[in-house]
């Protein structure tokens, strides 16, 4: 499922490292004794936009918790801020009763250009002094996925319905004569192993955890954790929706500042639900507050929603990126706004024409986005970038609910596949190294 909980500020480099790491503990609870014994230390080698602005995503937080056993979801926020707060900090990582330390000098931050076969790597290290006892090479592919070196092909789960794009979906369905959402509920229930009440319940979990995400960011104020010293703003955005003025821009005042509460705790390096990253964590959550809250829309069809918000996110995954470091933000905002389209076309009982049309004019007008956080904080301009495409979305979804969708001429799959073409000519500056663009400003005081 394309929408998890984990972690901020980034699905690439906060949970696909934390992942990394966890995973490379568990290959060191294999080694013998002896090995583990000879131990003096862990180096930890950070390539592309990993390296460019990896410090401020935390990646040091998460490589660190992820060796303590710590896995995303269920990872004890209050705990895992502390980590790393002072610089001075060092920790023993326990294998098998056999301390090893590591400290902000285990941490490489290499080049930005390399010749890896993905541009997010990281080489995570055991040594005894200079030897190397245990290495392995990680990728963080986007939306916190992560791959390794010779890697062996999974034994793939078939889905009911395999499906590669949205044209090869809607044949199933035309065949069929399904409905989409209970194709995408049956295809769900083959590769999770899980019943549709299970799959629901845990969807409804995520649901909760959006939510908590936007109530918590809307009773907050102050200024944002890291150098640029942003303050918080969805708390005094959320009590102007009421305001005479306001009255033909609630909806929007409403939703820009449920966007911001999302990202804003994304930003503070909280809870939050990737959806597809976490740049991106304010888009669909917002949407959800906002027709739990304000138009009272039952669970089960914010449920429905997001699993056909999942679906886009599959979509644009195995067919393009979504990952800023690999096609700049159109593969983060641009498929979030995309799925906040199908989302809400779901919600609202349309077909799979509708959501298709939805999703491709969302994506459309956001291709050629770049990446470009000033200085590696997920905070400027992703947070605004957030409420903006919330906004998007619900446009996207309202144009493509009212046209003649027959006369459209311009599919989801081909838009999918001018992104990542896009994504490859956008040089690498603009891709989540904050060595251009808006990176480059000089901030006012
Ligand atoms: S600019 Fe977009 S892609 Fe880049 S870190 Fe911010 S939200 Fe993510």
């Amino acid at each position: 499922m394309f929408i998890k909980i984990g972690p901020g500020p980034s699905s690439s480099h906060t949970i696909g490292p934390m992942k990394a790491a966890f995973h490379f503990r568990n290959l060191l609870l294999k080694l013998t004794q002896k090995k583990v014994n000879k131990a003096t230390h862990f180096k930890i080698l950070l390539y592309g936009s990993l390296s460019a602005t990896g410090k401020g995503h935390g990646i040091e937080r998460a490589v660190v918790s992820g060796l303590m056993g710590w896995q995303p979801a269920d990872c004890k926020i209050s705990e895992f801020l502390k980590i790393f707060k002072d610089k001075k900090s060092f920790y023993n990582i326990d294998i098998n009763g056999t301390n090893i330390p590591l400290d902000y000098s285990s941490f490489d931050f290499g080049e930005i250009h390399h010749l890896f076969p993905y541009v997010n790597t990281m080489i995570l290290q055991l040594k005894n002094r200079e030897k190397v006892i245990l290495e392995r090479e990680y990728y963080s592919v986007g939306g916190g996925f992560i791959e390794y070196k010779g890697e062996p092909k999974k034994n793939i789960i078939t889905p009911r319905y395999p499906y590669r794009n949205m044209n090869s979906l809607k044949k199933i369905l035309k065949e069929k004569n399904m409905d989409l959402i209970d194709m995408l509920i049956e295809n769900e229930m083959a590769i999770s192993k899980l019943s549709k009440k299970d799959i629901f319940y845990k969807l409804s979990n995520i649901l909760n955890v959006m939510i908590d995400a936007v109530d918590r960011g809307l009773n907050k104020k102050g200024v944002l954790p890291g150098p640029i010293k942003l303050h918080r703003k969805a708390n005094v955005l959320y009590k102007k929706r009421d305001e005479k003025k306001n009255v033909f821009s609630k909806v929007f005042i409403s939703l820009s500042a449920y966007a911001l509460a999302a990202s804003e705790e994304n930003a503070a390096g909280d809870i939050v639900v990737t959806a597809p990253t976490s740049g991106a964590a304010g888009v669909i959550p917002a949407l959800v507050y906002l027709l739990k809250n304000d138009f009272e829309i039952k669970e089960e069809q914010l449920i429905k929603g997001l699993i056909t918000a999942a679906m886009i996110a599959f979509i644009a995954k195995r067919n393009a990126s979504i990952s800023g470091a690999e096609v700049g933000c159109q593969g983060e905002i641009g498929i979030a706004t995309s799925m906040g389209a199908a989302f809400l076309s779901q919600v609202y009982g349309y077909d799979v024409d509708v959501i298709e049309c939805a999703a491709e004019i969302a994506l459309e007008h956001l291709l050629g986005l770049t990446c470009d956080p000033i200085k590696g904080y997920v905070q400027i301009p992703c947070i605004e970038r957030n409420a903006i495409a919330s906004n998007i979305s619900y446009n996207a979804y309202v144009l493509a609910s009212n046209y003649d969708i027959k006369k459209q001429k311009i599919s989801f799959d081909q838009v999918i596949d001018v992104m990542l073409k896009t994504g490859r000519d956008i040089c690498l500056k603009y891709k989540e190294t904050s060595k251009g663009g808006l990176a480059l400003c000089e901030l006012k005081r």
